[in-house]
């Protein structure tokens, strides 16, 4: 049996991954808009895939690609009778790859969009979406739950409730849009305060900001609780003028989120520092978001001091024909335009 959460938490660094729904929607099998993951049920090999992609990464946690795969969502694309399917065999996809490489299975549940603080009528619709899509997943076989992209700590509030009614171990991270509050107005770190004196097992952020804009968030929550740290951003190159993937745009001012963030996006080097940076700060769990790919999550591992299975064919750049040490007299003619 392979290790917990809360055992891995407390042996040292737990990487995750996700980015699913970017991944495969750059892939093909997801529609970027509704962005509901159909895929599960249209093309399962598909996710099956790129669990085994992040698995030989080195990732620890496969996330089970349920998100936005609740009731308001699939109803947006007319598969409302496809939710518990969608949900179930989301769970169950995920599992089968985990067992391939002793990593976890975790539940997932995001913002809902349905979640109105001015309206309490809707901590009840809320409540109904958690407590249905975490209860197949916790029937299926889940280890622990991540409840992420929270704008509301209220929102997020009620995903621990129905994750603890399940007697589930949480993982609760908001999302990063705005500077310094939730959408409901905590900072970010009392939010994440309060969501740990509640019982989450691991708070922290997730999604929205690239490992800049991200990091320095992530330092004042390390700060202020003491339960497990989780930071997962996007591997895209936010700055102080536009802090958030939302926000960046192209040299002609068009918004780049969310099929045109490429010319943004970290090289795997960027994303081993953020790695590093993090462990540094005391981060628990590491992971990324939106936008990922195995190339981001190997060299994460890798700067972690782990060697994974795509390790195997990690580079060795000094044997490419035109890098080694003895370059070929024929091909060496071709360095100056190389070089130009
Ligand atoms: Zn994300």
């Amino acid at each position: 049996m392979s290790a917990s959460i809360t055992e891995r938490l407390r042996a040292g660094t737990v990487l995750g991954a996700e980015g699913y729904v970017f991944e495969l929607e750059r892939r093909g099998y997801i529609k970027a808009g509704p962005f509901v993951p159909e895929v599960v049920l249209d093309y399962p090999d598909a996710v099956r895939e790129l669990h085994r992609e992040f698995l030989r990464a080195g990732a620890e946690v496969m996330v089970a690609l349920t998100y936005y795969a609740h009731r308001e969502k699939l109803r947006d694309v007319g598969r409302e009778g496809d939710l518990e399917a969608m949900n179930r065999r989301a769970v169950r996809i995920a599992r089968e790859v985990a067992r391939e490489g002793g990593a976890l299975v975790a539940g997932n549940v995001c913002n809902t969009w349905a979640y109105d603080p001015e309206d309490p009528t809707t901590r009840e619709t809320v409540r109904a979406m958690y407590a249905e899509q975490l209860g197949w997943a916790a029937e299926e076989g889940v280890d622990f739950v991540i409840s992420e992209t929270n704008d509301y700590l209220g929102e997020a509030l009620i995903a621990l409730e129905v994750i603890q009614e399940l007697g589930l171990p949480a993982m609760v991270t908001l999302a990063p849009t705005q500077p310094h509050l939730t959408r409901d107005g905590y900072e970010y770190a009392d939010a994440c305060r309060i969501l740990a004196a509640e019982g989450a097992l691991v708070v922290g952020l997730n999604c929205d900001r690239g490992p800049r804009t991200m990091v320095p968030l992530i330092a004042k929550i390390r700060d202020t609780v003491e339960c497990a740290v989780a930071v997962q951003p996007v591997p895209y190159r936010t700055d102080a003028i536009a802090p958030t993937m939302e926000t960046l745009l192209s040299p002609k001012g068009e918004r780049a989120f969310p099929i045109a963030l490429d010319p943004f996006t970290c090289t795997r080097f960027d994303m081993a520092r953020f790695a590093l940076r993090a462990r540094e700060l005391g981060v628990d769990y590491i992971g990324i978001c939106c936008g990922a790919g195995p190339h981001h999550v190997r060299a994460m591992a890798e700067a972690l001091g782990r060697e994974v299975p795509a390790s195997r064919y990690s580079p060795s750049i000094e044997l490419h024909p035109m890098f080694r040490a003895d370059v070929s007299a024929k091909d060496a003619a071709f360095l100056p335009s190389w070089n130009a």
